[in-house]
């Protein structure tokens, strides 16, 4: 391929060239060529030919951004961002990429090694948690919207509504992907999530905040416009605490109560931001809004002190999804499942009433 960078180079080098430490610039029929700071004469395009092909991998990344790599823009300067561009030398990047340079995002490692001379790159994606585990273990895709399925369940085979919840399923891998792939792969484990991040960077994200959502929200989901009531704003912070926490969604969340107004709960650290509230959230806000039009009554319940703290021990296991994790002969722990099913035996009456205390008063 060096031969192809090689023409294609020295025909754009008529417009000049600015790029990764790679200056040609035309001069009355000459060029000044520089590679990183050094600088020469090519007084033909022959000249020019064999100036740079002494620099073949300024050559070949030129031409590999220009010619092989997707040119639409939030793709290209993702995979950028993949092998560090903007911050390494051309000759120290390819020295790491020679090795494979790896990124996280979200769950998915994703390497990026060369794979000849030519700087041809090769993208290999897989699960983060099996990064250590050999190729031959794990089931192999080649075709990028495999990913759709794959996202689909996670390891348990429980259905995803959430696409960013950090539960992506493991034991797979695309080993062999190329620029365009990756991206179109990455797209369908975490969709937009890519061209958002690119829009962030570029001080383009359209941010969609809560109140301006709420005030979208027709049919069915109106009813969650009576929650934006002028208020205040406790009840979104919930909402944000419950569904957007790092530990239930990888999205960095940008969306406030208002433009003016900015939620208490912290947005999280996830490489790509949420520009607006999603639909799981707005439909499990839909369920809040009804329970919380609810008019508070007061029961009297005789718990000892142990029980009052299992109590919240269970609700506890059961917001951080931790009860799996519960073994069932770990007794001494609060949510195990004998001491909840003590707990019911003692305090339930036959029809479900904690303490025989009736609901409806
Ligand atoms: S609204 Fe919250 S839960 Fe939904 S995608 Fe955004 S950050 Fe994640």
């Amino acid at each position: 391929m060096l031969d192809e960078s090689l023409d294609a180079l020295v025909t754009a080098a008529n417009d000049g060239i600015t790029f990764d430490g790679l200056e040609v610039t035309p001069t009355n029929g000459s060029y000044t060529v520089a590679v990183d700071g050094e600088s020469a004469t090519a007084a033909t395009d022959a000249e020019l030919r064999s100036l740079v092909s002494d620099h073949p991998d300024h050559v070949t990344n030129w031409y590999f951004w220009h010619a092989v790599a997707p040119q639409k823009q939030d793709r290209w300067s993702f995979l950028r961002w993949l092998e560090g561009a903007n911050e390494r030398a051309v000759a120290d990047r390819y020295e790491r990429l020679e090795a494979g340079i790896v990124e996280t995002w979200g769950q998915l490692r994703i390497e990026v090694a060369l794979v000849d001379t030519d700087g041809n790159r090769r993208y290999s994606l897989r699960h983060e948690d099996d990064a250590g585990v050999p190729g031959e273990e794990l089931d192999t895709h080649t075709d990028p919207l495999d990913a759709r399925t794959l996202a689909k369940h996670d390891d348990d085979g429980r259905y995803r509504p959430l696409k960013t919840a950090p539960s992506l399923q493991t034991g797979w891998q695309f080993p062999d992907l190329t620029a365009d792939q990756v991206v179109s792969a990455v797209d369908f484990f975490y969709p937009a999530t890519s061209s958002n991040w690119h829009k962030e960077r570029e001080g383009e994200l359209d941010v969609s905040h809560w109140h301006e959502t709420v005030e979208r929200q027709t049919g069915i989901y109106g009813v969650v416009e009576t929650w934006d009531r002028g208020e205040g704003y406790e009840h979104v912070n919930w909402v944000a605490e419950a569904c957007c926490d790092d530990s239930q969604c990888l999205k960095r969340r940008e969306w406030q109560y208002d433009e003016e107004t900015e939620l208490d709960i912290d947005g999280g650290d996830g490489s790509f931001p949420c520009r607006e509230p999603c639909s799981l959230v707005i439909s499990a806000a839909r369920k809040w809004t009804k329970l919380e039009g609810e008019q508070p009554a007061t029961y009297e319940f005789e718990l000892t002190p142990s029980e009052k703290e299992q109590i919240e021990a269970i609700i506890d296991a059961v917001a951080e999804g931790k009860t799996e994790e519960i073994r069932e002969a770990d007794v001494y722990d609060d949510a195990n499942r004998y001491r909840t099913r003590f707990l019911r035996a003692k305090l339930f009456d036959d029809e479900g009433n904690l303490c025989g205390v009736d609901t409806e008063q």
